[in-house]
């Protein structure tokens, strides 16, 4: 499982870089480097339209996070051909694409809609598989038997947005789900055989760093392949940047240097079996009012992690105790 010895230099997930990576994972199943595409096929999400709730997520203002390329008024293959093209400017590596489903709630619409977008992203040459990023209520067993299906053919993951363990936390960023239904959802996602992902937000406000931390061992216990983190953000014309205005002190914003010592220590408690896609966000500074890190990249903050990992001789999961080992290791006192 963990290096015996210096010279064992393979992890359980089966590199030797000290975390479950994303990359590795697609190298493992494809044996090659596999890049995401993302695309904005138009879909709104409950929070916003009524059905739910008004107004969204207290920090969310999608147009930070989406790519130039996709724009809802481009079609599904438009916005593949052009990601694709985007990706291959910066990297010449990638021969396969995975359809990125990314604004909003991408499984909020009727089945016959879903299945005329997602075959239409299936049928692009190149594309493998697809991720559906979607919210916790947005999903059920007639979508899943659909996306069971494609997954006898393609890779196939459902990403949702779950962003915090706490339902007071939930209730804040006035999410308008709990954490009981993402459960339910992973749970069930898992029972059709799909991949699941999870995306996690750090720094959130009503939450101290110790209840942030803990939430590592619920986290790894989820029915959950990949996981994203990535820190609080105060993003332009969102109800949180009035929120961070009116009242700063409510806010604990992380440092560079704070959430590095923070990510390593959940890092060594977080279970090796669940794959780490990201553990920061980067918002162009032009829709930051705060927490962001200056002029640090992704890839050099990647860089940062790994080294720091190493300086300290650590891994993902070098303190990590499964709970059928700690039930075992009680009963023996
Ligand atoms: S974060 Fe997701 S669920 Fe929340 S308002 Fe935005 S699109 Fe909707």
């Amino acid at each position: 499982m963990t290096p015996a010895n210096q010279n064992i230099k393979t992890y359980q997930w089966g590199h030797e870089r000290r975390f479950n990576t994303y990359s590795g994972y697609f190298r493992d199943i494809y044996g090659a480097r596999v890049q995401k595409v993302s695309i904005d096929a138009g879909f709104t999400c409950p929070n916003r339209d009524g059905s739910r709730g008004l107004g969204g997520c207290t920090y969310c203002n999608n147009d930070a996070f989406n790519p130039s390329y996709c724009q809802p008024s481009k079609s599904v293959s438009e916005q593949i051909g052009e990601g694709i093209e985007f990706h291959k400017w910066r990297y010449d590596e990638a021969v396969s694409y995975l359809a990125y489903f990314q604004a909003y709630s991408s499984t909020y619409a009727s089945l016959d809609k879903l299945k005329k977008l997602y075959e239409e992203a299936l049928n692009y040459p190149g594309v493998i598989g697809l991720i559906i990023g979607t919210r916790p209520d947005c999903i059920d067993d007639e979508k899943l038997e659909f996306l069971k299906e494609l997954s006898g053919k393609y890779y196939v993951a459902v990403e949702y947005g779950i962003e915090s363990c706490y339902n007071k936390t939930l209730m804040r960023i006035n999410r308008r789900h709990t954490f009981e239904e993402a459960v339910w959802a992973l749970e069930r996602t898992t029972a059709y055989g799909i991949n699941t992902g999870a995306h996690f937000i750090f720094g959130l406000p009503g939450e101290n760093r110790e209840e942030m931390m803990n939430q590592v061992d619920i986290i790894s216990g989820l029915p959950v392949k990949t996981v994203k983190f990535h820190q609080l953000q105060i993003i332009k014309g969102t109800v949180m940047e009035t929120e961070f205005m009116n009242n700063p002190i409510d806010f604990e914003l992380f440092t560079w240097e704070e959430y590095l010592d923070f990510f390593i220590a959940f890092l060594e408690r977080l279970n090796p079996a669940i794959v780490v896609e990201r553990f920061t966000s980067e918002t162009p500074p032009r829709f930051l009012t705060s927490g962001g890190w200056g002029k640090k990249r992704t890839d050099q903050l990647l860089h940062l992690v790994e080294k720091r990992l190493e300086e300290l001789d650590t891994w993902q999961g070098r303190l990590y105790k499964d709970k059928r080992q700690k039930t075992k290791d009680k009963s023996k006192k």
